[in-house]
């Protein structure tokens, strides 16, 4: 038998193995044990099995076997370099051994005494992208003259089923994967970046806060609200926002202290152990939470629990995108918040709308009413700055102010005004 040509074999015949678990859903866990059930039948051996190459590691995924034996069971790890596998993927050992006791190498494995095995077939599980993800192997106690080509054609057969089978969980994985590898390539690079942008209050004219953005300068080029999708879906959107709000802390110390600084932090990181202990690191008077769900919250007991000793500390709580999203106007409701944000696709072309004009209107006599701040977002014409003011609307934030900044532009931008 051949040596394998592609890459999961180095050239001093050592396997190349993924580092990474890849988790196969319960569903193709299933249908793989019973195609090893089957095949362990048909050709009438004792245990049939499937191992992942992880490192230096192979784990035990699926086994099917006649009767219990020791070592080999699903969770299992073992050294790759111990057993049949790397000696099989390296070329020294056939796939197929009908009787490991004509095999000189076979004998020298110590599983082929202890075990005993006397039959053994092993055949790479060779994924669409062509990386290898383990073995399918069967063996039997005695030697099986009988076992031939045929035999070893039909597990290489079995062994594309299960790949195929796998493709699925495989293609997420690696999603997750490179997704998880960005983020980390991001935040080594030293992203976010953090901009401010100012926040106009309209009684006087007078910038009295601005709000932390981030920025990221990792290819692919993509806007902030993306990579923290990313981030989240790879399961670390709290670290990737606690990261972010650390920044933006650090940065906003070169700003006048008369400013507020808003924030934003999804409902997942409000929950966080973690935020308080960033948050501390900042005069809580000046912190405005801006509370953004990018998904429906189920429940706003946790939430609130959290914010409750932020709250006691004098920080306020911003409802984001208020007028947009899933249920802003219930995150409204629940959380009772110090200043509500009113959304850009509700500010946009307001002027001109008369059912935006209606909405907005709405929201900002529910500010009055309720002593709530009300802050209109992207606003880009005086058109909309004009109709926002004669609503009443408290404050105002988009292009036609400016956009976010760093922060020596922002402070220059502050002589200014
Ligand atoms: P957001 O919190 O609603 O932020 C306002 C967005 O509107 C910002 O987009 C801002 O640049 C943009 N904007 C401001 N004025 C105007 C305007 O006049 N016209 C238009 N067209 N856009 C305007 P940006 O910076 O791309 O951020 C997008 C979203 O990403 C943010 O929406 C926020 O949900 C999220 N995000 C950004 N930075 C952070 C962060 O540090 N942490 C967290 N958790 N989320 C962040
Ligand atoms: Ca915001
Ligand atoms: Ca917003």
């Amino acid at each position: 038998m051949g040596r394998k040509q592609t890459g999961w074999v180095t050239d001093d015949g050592s396997i190349v193995a993924d580092k990474r678990p890849m988790t196969i859903s319960p569903q193709v866990a299933e249908s793989i044990s019973r195609v090893l059930r089957s095949i362990r039948q048909h050709l009438r051996m004792d245990i049939a099995f499937v191992t992942q190459f992880l490192g230096s590691s192979r784990i035990f995924r699926n086994v099917d076997a006649a009767h219990q034996v020791a070592g080999v069971e699903v969770g299992a790890v073992l050294p790759i370099a111990a057993g049949y596998c790397q000696h099989v993927v390296a070329g020294r050992l056939p796939e197929l051994i009908a009787d490991t006791s004509r095999v000189p190498l076979a004998m020298t494995i110590a599983e082929t005494a202890s075990i005993p095995i006397g039959a053994h077939l092993s055949v790479p599980i060779r994924l669409e992208n062509g990386r290898v993800y383990g073995t399918f192997c069967c063996f039997s106690h005695r030697a099986m003259p009988e076992l031939g080509e045929p035999e070893l054609e039909l597990m290489h057969t079995f062994s594309r089923l299960i790949a195929r089978e796998m493709h699925e969980d495989v293609a997420r994985d690696e999603r997750l994967e490179q997704m998880t590898e960005r983020v980390h390539a991001a935040i080594f690079s030293g992203d976010p970046q953090i901009v401010f942008q100012p926040i106009l209050r309209l009684r006087d004219d007078t910038i009295i806060g601005v709000e932390a953005l981030s920025r990221f300068a990792t290819e692919p080029r993509r806007t902030p609200d993306v990579w923290f999708a990313e981030a989240n879906e790879a399961g670390m959107g709290e670290m990737l926002e606690l990261v972010a709000l650390r920044r933006a802390l650090q940065r906003a110390r070169d700003l006048p202290d008369t400013l507020g600084i808003h924030v934003n932090i999804s409902p997942n990181t409000v929950v966080s152990p973690d935020l308080a202990r960033v948050l501390d690191t900042f005069d809580p008077k000046r912190i405005v939470i801006e509370i953004t769900e990018h998904e429906p919250v189920a429940d706003y007991e946790p939430i609130l629990r959290a914010l409750a000793p932020l709250r006691a500390k004098g920080m306020k709580v911003a409802i984001d995108d208020a007028g947009a999203g899933y249920s802003s106007l219930r995150h409204v409701l629940m959380m009772r918040p110090d200043v509500v944000k009113l959304d850009i696709s509700l500010t946009r072309g307001l002027d001109k709308d008369p059912v935006r004009h209606a909405m907005a209107a709405a929201l900002a006599e529910f500010s009055r009413r309720t002593g709530t701040v009300i802050v209109a977002e992207g606003v880009e014409t005086d058109a909309e700055l004009a109709a926002l003011r004669e609503l009443g609307v408290t404050e105002v934030q988009g292009y036609l102010i400016a956009r976010p900044q760093l922060v020596p532009e922002l402070l220059k931008i502050l002589r200014d005004s």
